[in-house]
């Protein structure tokens, strides 16, 4: 019986004997590749090159699998020196059906029960455990960002998530105005962090504290929508949530929905109206918790038959495969578009070939040199494409960029999509 999602590295044998090392998890499409320049899709591979790709990992994973391999020095870096991006996983889905991320979250899994990760990934947790956020800031501070259209009740909550709490203040306060807009919102009462860098960092056992908290204090408030600014907040409470209870997103009690995606139909409705002006060519990069990664997760159970094949195979019973494609792309284009004066650019690589800007995954407390590497090539496409602005729509993606700009001489503005339509409203 195969259970889609499984986090067990075993589940995951049939991709890692069949990852045939074509390197489409490597490249960007030969077809598509825009231009000789931007030509890979995984940052490890640029930085690392060797094995530290997808099917580097994937082949560890067999070795393992198979007691052909216990331990050896490398293997810790080895497993770990990757964003969990998930730019391999839709590479690999234009020409197969492997779940290459599922085997990679299966793998940290497997290396983080055996005490096998990096100390820095340590800190982390024992942060969300005492404090529950990923800083280690006092708990009773999270909603000190000021609130000021919060109401007691309402069907919608407001999960500002731990980098808008504490970190990046502001974009908890465009939220606030932007839903204050659109009548109104209530706060998660005992907002714990999400869990998204336990989930990353392969902690699955912690990550399941996190998400009962917040799923209990979700279904006390009753409420009919869960609403983030946050890309990896909204991967972790659409996807992540769902797969580990072994259900889809669609059979949620609550929906759960980006920012982006209620405030581009109002914009398109009439409901909201942008005042102001800025005269900016933007570049949107598309965070990957934003974009390929989630996708409506669909739960699955089922068997593989003859040559491999997935059974039931047809169908509303055949699996679904999550191929990056319908992940909130439109929304954030649509609302840029709207701001007067704003024309919006595409980086080389968008959609679900976006490049990760370099902030997940554990990277930035582990390997601050994979994280930097990451980053500072987004920013060359960001020049590459005549950019006088930056936006995105995630306060890390955001922390990522500002950094990376700090030690170069091309510097443009790093914006987050709540800032704008909270500016321009
Ligand atoms: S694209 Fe898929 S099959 Fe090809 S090398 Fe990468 S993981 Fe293996
Ligand atoms: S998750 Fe990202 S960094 Fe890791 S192997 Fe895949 S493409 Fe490379």
């Amino acid at each position: 019986m195969i259970v889609s999602g499984s986090l067990e590295l075993k589940d995951y044998m049939y991709e890692m004997r069949r990852c045939m090392r074509c390197a489409s998890c490597k490249w960007l499409d030969h077809i598509y590749m825009p231009d000789n320049r931007f030509v890979y899709r995984c940052p490890s591979y640029a930085k690392y090159y060797y094995s530290k790709v997808a099917y580097g990992r994937l082949k560890l994973g067999l070795a393992l699998c198979e007691n052909r391999l216990s331990d050896t020095p490398g293997m810790k870096d080895m497993v770990f020196q990757c964003l969990m991006c998930g730019a391999c996983d839709s590479g690999c889905k234009r020409n197969l059906d492997l779940e290459i991320m599922n085997s990679l979250e299966a793998l940290r899994g497997y290396m983080v029960a055996g005490g096998r990760y990096p100390e820095a990934h340590q800190r982390v947790i024992d942060h969300v455990a005492k404090s529950h956020n990923k800083f280690g800031a006092p708990h009773k501070d999270r909603a000190a960002w000021g609130p000021v259209n919060a109401q007691a009740k309402s069907d919608t909550v407001y999960f500002a998530g731990c980098g808008a709490s504490y970190q990046d203040k502001g974009l908890a306060k465009a939220t606030d105005k932007i839903l204050g807009k659109l009548g109104g919102y209530m706060l998660l009462p005992g907002e714990q962090c999400c869990g998204h860098p336990l989930f990353a960092m392969g902690h699955y056992d912690a990550f399941r504290k996190q998400m009962e908290a917040n799923l209990e204090a979700m279904k006390a408030t009753g409420a009919k929508r869960l609403v983030t600014a946050c890309a990896e907040c909204y991967k972790t409470w659409k996807v992540d949530y769902p797969r580990l209870m072994k259900m889809s997103t669609k059979d949620l009690p609550f929906e759960v929905v980006h920012i982006t995606e209620l405030v581009a139909p109002a914009v398109a409705g009439g409901q909201i109206k942008f005042n102001g002006r800025l005269d900016l060519k933007l570049a949107w990069h598309d965070p990957c918790n934003l974009g390929r990664m989630s996708e409506p997760y669909v739960h699955w159970e089922g068997d593989r038959g003859q040559w491999g094949c997935l059974e039931p195979a047809q169908g509303f019973a055949a699996k679904q495969f999550n191929r990056g494609t319908s992940g909130v792309y439109e929304a954030p284009r649509q609302i840029l578009a709207a701001i007067p004066g704003v024309e919006v650019l595409e980086l080389k690589r968008h959609h679900e070939f976006s490049w990760c800007c370099g902030g997940h995954g554990g990277a930035p407390e582990a390997y601050p040199e994979l994280a930097a590497y990451s980053v500072s090539e987004r920013l060359e496409e960001v020049k590459d494409a005549g950019a006088e602005g930056l936006v995105s729509a995630c306060p890390y993606c955001k922390q990522q960029f500002q950094d990376g700009f700090k030690d170069r001489d091309h510097k443009v503005p790093v914006f987050d999509i709540t800032e704008l339509i909270a500016q321009a409203l």
